[in-house]
């Protein structure tokens, strides 16, 4: 149970929301630290990402922990597709590890975050597009959000929904990894196994972290076929607005 001091601080929020649905945004401004302990009314979301090894999962287990140390109600969820480690937990692949609820889909995160004044949510790749509106209302509800997934594929392609999560989001923050091949920073999760579905759950043996230089995209990534023939546009000619301007 959560004292009646929290739930009326989310009730509180609510009444954040103008009528248009948006966010007060008087309290987030761009002053706000995100990492803070200090209660801020309004929600806000934020996304760490990168590729597989960067810590994105260290860094969601260190800002949740900072949240229960400031006795705040947390919720971590993660997808029952990825029990790699633990089914209700939270695992790094350094072992750090908290303790999570598996959901299939992004609308049981909405449905079972009840209280909890922040909300955690492991491997958002997983989720898919349903998740960007489901944190918003998170959010417009005036909870935090804390969102971890990898923002590339293994072909290099951004992965959805963490691109578009990072376009609505409040704070973003970019991991790197440890390209194992120069020892660099790598952004790109390189598989090393010949797998064509974008899903494959696997860790230090089926991926490693690269950098630019050293990541070999699969060749399945590279548009296949012929070029099509370069028709004829029926889009009128660029015109030169200075010169156009005047004319009718
Ligand atoms: P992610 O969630 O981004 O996949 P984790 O938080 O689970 O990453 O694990 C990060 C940990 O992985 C690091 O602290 C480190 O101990 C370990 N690790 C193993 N290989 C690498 C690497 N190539 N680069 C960085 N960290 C690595
Ligand atoms: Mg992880
Ligand atoms: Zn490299």
């Amino acid at each position: 149970m959560m004292s009646s001091k929290k739930s009326d601080r989310i009730e509180r929020n609510s009444t954040l929301i103008d009528p248009s649905g948006r966010l007060s945004t008087g309290r987030l401004g761009s002053q706000v630290d995100p990492h803070s302990l200090v209660n801020h009314q309004a929600g806000w979301i934020e996304v760490v990402c990168g590729p597989m090894f960067s810590g994105k999962t260290e860094e969601l287990i260190r800002r949740l922990r900072r949240a229960q140390i400031a006795r705040q109600r947390v919720e971590i969820f993660k997808p029952t597709i990825d029990v790699r480690y633990s089914l209700d937990a939270v695992v790094s692949h350094d072992e750090t590890a908290i303790k999570s609820v598996a959901v299939d889909t992004a609308e049981q995160i909405l449905l079972l975050a009840g209280s909890a004044l922040v909300v955690g949510v492991d491997e958002a790749q997983f989720f898919g597009l349903e998740l960007v509106s489901v944190v918003q209302m998170l959010a417009q509800q005036g909870r935090r959000v804390v969102i971890a997934g990898l923002d590339l594929d293994y072909r290099g392609v951004p992965f959805e929904p963490v691109p578009q999560l990072m376009a609505v989001a409040e704070y973003v923050t970019k991991l790197h990894a440890v390209c194992m091949v120069c020892g660099g920073p790598a952004i790109f999760s390189q598989r090393l196994v010949k797998e064509g579905k974008r899903v494959l759950v696997g860790s230090k043996s089926a991926y490693e972290p690269r950098c630019r230089s050293c990541f070999v995209p699969p060749v399945e990534a590279k548009p296949k076929g012929r070029r099509p023939k370069a028709q004829k546009s029926k889009a009128p000619k660029t015109v030169n607005p200075a010169t156009a301007r005047d004319k009718p």
